[in-house]
């Protein structure tokens, strides 16, 4: 089975039983996996005129790269999102980052899962340095195969800047499945799922829980935002968390699953044994043969969750 892993100094990577066959990762993450054989030397060391942006660096420079992103985003040939320029770099900056270095057909070796080197701040800002092999495989880029229709968007979760830990070991053999809400609102698109998942992460961690509790997470738009390794044991319901893969939906007492995840739930069911997984989300069993259930369909559970987020509800029953 394949292994994600980060390398130390630029990107994750992945063991070649999975290079090449996760497109839908690739989309998200850039090239990571896919450019190895080729000379990195193509990229200048980065001591470029704009610093190294991290996480939650915030001023007036980052509210210029982050219109920057957003002309990228806009320029027509490229099918991206749009951030708030809010002047803080966070994980919706960097995984559009990520994606513009991408299409610019630079290699992405140098971006951490976390930062952004200083030759990508400046490519981002102006990129008339690249050079012409760059440009080809700019050229390449934009005429790469979407992903198989009904295919949800899948966003890792380096991308979604979600890192959890094992505090309570391995998840073990993946028969058992929870569905949840989280109390709290819908994220009625991507940008607002990553925000709230991120969210999420740190006041889980706050709890000693190493993290994100929820290995997979639903927006009203049927991406799946990644969370938790599907190997680590998560908190999701009192005392049957092992072998159980939390998957959750924003929402609360009241709200309905889109029809959008009602797709992506039935997609997932039926994928998440697949390469079109990142390997570190990938189950080890088709997961229609698990036992599925609402976080208060197991017993000994005193909770509204997961509301209207049934595996009926969702169309898994
Ligand atoms: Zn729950």
């Amino acid at each position: 089975m394949g292994v994600e892993r980060y390398n130390g100094v630029g990107r994750v990577e992945y063991s070649k039983s999975v290079r090449g066959k996760a497109s839908r990762w690739h989309e998200v993450l850039g090239d990571a996996g896919r450019d190895e054989e080729e000379a990195p030397d193509d990229d200048p060391e980065g001591e470029g005129a704009y610093p190294e942006v991290q996480f939650d660096d915030s001023g007036p420079g980052i509210e210029e790269l982050q219109r920057a992103l957003n002309r990228h985003a806009d320029s027509g040939s490229l099918d991206l999102w749009e951030i708030d320029v809010d002047g803080t770099y966070g994980p919706l900056s960097h995984g559009l980052a990520v994606e513009v270095v991408y299409r610019l057909g630079v290699y992405t070796r140098r971006i951490r899962s976390d930062a952004l080197s200083s030759y990508a701040h400046e490519l981002i800002i102006g990129p008339e340095r690249r050079n012409t092999t760059q440009k080809q495989r700019a050229k390449q880029r934009a005429k790469e195969e979407p992903a198989a229709a009904g295919e949800p968007r899948i966003v890792s979760a380096a991308d979604a800047g979600i890192r959890t830990r094992a505090v309570f070991g391995r998840l073990g053999p993946q028969t058992r499945v929870s569905t949840h809400y989280s109390a709290g609102p819908r994220a009625r698109n991507l940008a607002e799922g990553l925000r709230i998942a991120r969210e999420h992460d740190r006041f889980h961690a706050s709890k000693g829980w190493g993290g994100s509790s929820y290995h997979f997470n639903i927006p009203d738009t049927g991406e799946i935002i990644c969370a938790r390794p599907v190997s680590q044991k998560g908190a999701g319901v009192k005392a049957h968390n092992s072998n159980n893969v939390h998957v959750h939906f924003y929402g609360t007492t009241g709200d309905r699953p889109t029809q959008a995840q009602i797709e992506t739930a039935k997609w997932l069911f039926a994928n998440a044994h697949t390469a079109a997984m990142p390997s570190g989300h990938r189950t080890d069993r088709d997961l229609r043969q698990a036992d599925i259930r609402g976080h208060n369909q197991w017993p000994d559970q005193s909770t509204g969750c997961p509301g209207h987020y049934t595996p009926k509800g969702l169309g898994l029953k």
